[in-house]
């Protein structure tokens, strides 16, 4: 049987990066970080719990990589660039066949966006994965909830809801066939975390929210804050490789509230629309243009006709659903 510190040592104590941050990293009470002059710091939790955030048995390495890539998109969607993150862990039993995948996919991923593992916590218990990351980004340049003006244009970048559609083909809510379902559930269990993307927006964008529990939902977090309201076209929303083969209802409405699909959602001015492709092509990822922030409150959904259309079905709620 593993001990604790056996565990740690030999799944999540690495040698520290050559160009890091970390002065300290894991071992010793506390980590110690040595932040870039002048810049703020980004810090963000996201926990996932077992049963609620992911089934019992999801692969390990495809949970390792999800857990961070969870935290790195809040990161991203603050324009921030990742730097360190801690790890606190409650596991039922001490597996190695379960934390040699687990600790590769999150530490794979951990090391694309140059993100160390810095400290953590760890204690027997039900399956639980909380992660605090933190990133750095230059003052008056974050991407906050609060910052849309109306006359923004509205992005989305990349595509949305085959992550929803995956779920939906897990719970029984259709059918997909095998090959459509092996293209999905790559988006909903291994997420790509739009960070380069964020970064190359600061100074541009406006305001920003990554899309973790749809973009209706999200998207209203960035109207409250800022106290406007908007316009979305739900057609021009860009659906899933997969999702967009399905009719065109089931399209709406996952590309409008489906969760986990890890995109950003920003506003801009329009004067910066060529900026915006500009920065979307040097990071990587298609961006759409697909509404407007406008000065009266409240979202409205218009199709490609421009007729008012209803939103169906809330966003999703941990406490309602
Ligand atoms: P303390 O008793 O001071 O809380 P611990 O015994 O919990 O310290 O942890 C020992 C060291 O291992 C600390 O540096 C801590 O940050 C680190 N650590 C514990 N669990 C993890 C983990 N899951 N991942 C990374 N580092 C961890
Ligand atoms: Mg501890």
């Amino acid at each position: 049987m593993l001990s604790e510190f056996e565990l740690i040592a030999r799944y999540f104590q690495r040698p520290p990066a050559p160009d890091s941050r970390t002065a300290l990293g894991v071992g010793d009470d506390c980590a110690l970080m040595t932040p870039a002059p002048g810049m703020q710091l980004a810090i963000s939790s996201d926990m996932l719990v077992s049963g609620r955030h992911f089934f019992a048995d999801a692969d390990p390495q495809a949970l390792g990589h999800k857990c961070l890539a969870v935290n790195l998109s809040d990161l991203a969607a603050m324009g921030a660039q990742p730097i360190a993150f801690t790890l606190a862990l409650a596991l039922p039993e001490a597996d190695p066949a379960w934390l040699a995948p687990f600790s590769a996919g999150m530490l794979a991923l951990a090391d694309r966006h140059g993100c160390e593992l810095i400290g953590g916590d760890t204690t027997r218990g039900p399956l639980t994965i909380s992660i605090t990351i933190f990133g750095e980004v230059p003052p008056q340049q974050s991407l906050r909830r609060d910052a849309a003006r109306a006359g923004d244009d509205i992005w989305v970048s990349g595509s949305l809801g085959d992550a929803r559609l995956a779920l939906a083909a897990y719970r029984n809510e259709l059918t997909l066939s095998d090959t459509e379902l092996l293209r999905a559930a790559p988006r909903m269990h291994e997420p790509t975390p739009r960070v380069e993307l964020g970064v190359a927006l600061r100074g541009i964008a406006h305001a920003a929210i990554d899309i973790s529990d749809g973009l209706a939902g999200d998207l209203g977090h960035i109207l409250s804050r800022s106290g406007v309201g908007a316009t979305l076209q739900v057609d021009a929303l860009p659906p899933g490789n997969v999702l967009q083969q399905r009719e065109l209802d089931l399209r709406r409405r996952f590309t409008l509230t489906g969760g986990d699909d890890y995109e950003l959602c920003f506003t801009a001015p329009v004067r910066q629309r060529d900026a915006i492709q500009k920065a979307a092509h040097a990071a990587g990822v298609e961006v759409a243009r697909v509404g407007s922030i406008e000065a009266a409150a409240g979202l409205r959904i218009v199709d490609a006709n421009g007729q008012a259309m209803p939103l169906a079905q809330d966003s999703f709620d941990h406490f309602r659903s």
